[in-house]
């Protein structure tokens, strides 16, 4: 049984997440120790402990350890049963976690699926729902992957509650992608939004990122969406290129002033445009895992411009090369200007 220690580069979520999605693409039966113990506490927590028997529903496996607060556990995957699943985190920890978990699995097995997760969809340091759809969701379509994300409830903290949905059907055919440079502009669109709160919040955040130099002409969508158990507020900033389009958030709270949350998405927008990166800091550990498969199982080359490696990029990229015979290699260009090369060993 491999041994993964949970100690590796971060000591996050992260890593029980990809040796999950791992482990049950290739098969390899796992043992984890020290989880999380880069975390205050260390070991499983509700979300984590969501994703283990996710995955151990989906392809049948044997699982020890999968308690909250657990420091060790054990996964020895079988086959992928394709079907419908539903998984309820029970707060309002990430869904969107739970689908980046299963989704790199899924769409390499044959057969489709139908994936319903129950939880937050807007949570702080996790990819929101908007960021998985319009930034992760088209590369991964770009690659070949046949997947279809949607969401029929928002969820904030506390209640959670929110609802999204993969289709995932078997890819056609994998393509190699080369996301070196960014292309023309095509669209720059600010989304503040509100759940259950006054909508003078998301204007005010509109008005803020507007009287911005560079930011006159953005398209402006201000949003109220009721259907949430807890209120809510978030600021979701797209960027449309010719070969990519980056997705940019920050998540209101209670006592922080609107323009303080749209100042924090608009600095990550900005930060971002004046780079040469075609690919932001977070869609590039999170693009790591499929990218990797898919040069595993088809002897594709993936590369894609973008900062310096991130802790969870190159924690991801040393986990990557546990289980699959592929090297990331990251080659910098200049200063905070990198490109990442994803191939066969
Ligand atoms: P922890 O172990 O720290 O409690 P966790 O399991 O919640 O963590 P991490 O290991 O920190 O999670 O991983 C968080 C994931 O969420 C990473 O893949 C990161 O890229 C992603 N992420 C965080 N913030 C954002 C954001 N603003 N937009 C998109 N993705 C994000």
């Amino acid at each position: 049984m491999l041994e993964i220690n949970g100690n590796l580069g971060e000591a996050g979520g992260q890593i029980v997440r990809s040796s999950l999605t791992l482990s049950m693409l290739t098969q390899t039966p796992f043992r984890m120790i020290n989880v999380r113990a880069g975390r205050k506490p260390t070991g499983l927590k509700k979300q984590h402990q969501t994703a283990v028997s996710a995955a151990a529903r989906v392809c049948n496996a044997c699982v020890t350890g999968n308690s909250l607060g657990s420091g060790t556990f054990t996964f020895e995957p079988n086959a992928i049963q394709s079907g419908t699943y539903r998984f309820d985190i029970g707060t309002a920890g990430s869904t969107t976690l739970i689908m980046q978990t299963l989704l790199p699995a899924l769409m390499f097995a044959d057969g489709t699926f139908e994936i319903e997760v129950t939880g937050g969809t807007h949570n702080p340091w996790a990819p929101t729902f908007d960021f998985l759809q319009k930034a992760y969701q088209p590369i991964v379509r770009q690659m070949g992957g046949d997947v279809r994300l949607d969401i029929s409830r928002i969820g904030f903290y506390p209640k959670g509650g929110g609802q999204i949905s993969a289709d995932v059907q078997p890819a056609e055919s994998w393509k190699p992608l080369d996301l070196v440079k960014r292309g023309k502009e095509v669209s720059r669109v600010v989304r503040p939004l509100v759940a259950k709160l006054p909508l003078h919040i998301a204007e005010r955040e509109c008005r803020t990122i507007e009287t911005t130099d560079g930011w006159k002409k953005a398209k402006y969508r201000v949003e109220e969406n009721n259907n949430s158990f807890s209120p809510g507020n978030v600021v979701t900033i797209e960027l449309s290129f010719e070969k990519i389009t980056e997705v940019f958030t920050a998540l209101g709270k209670q006592g922080t002033p609107a323009q303080k949350v749209a100042k924090t998405a608009l600095r990550a927008a900005t930060e971002y445009l004046e780079s040469e990166a075609v690919v932001g800091d977070y869609l590039a550990d999170q693009l790591m895992l499929p990218m990797a498969i898919a040069a595993d199982k088809f002897g594709h080359t993936y590369r894609y411009r973008t900062h310096a490696p991130s802790d969870h990029s190159t924690t991801h990229a040393a986990l990557i090369g546990q289980f699959l015979d592929v090297e990331v290699d990251m080659q910098p260009q200049g200063e905070n200007d990198y490109v990442f090369s994803i191939h066969r060993s």
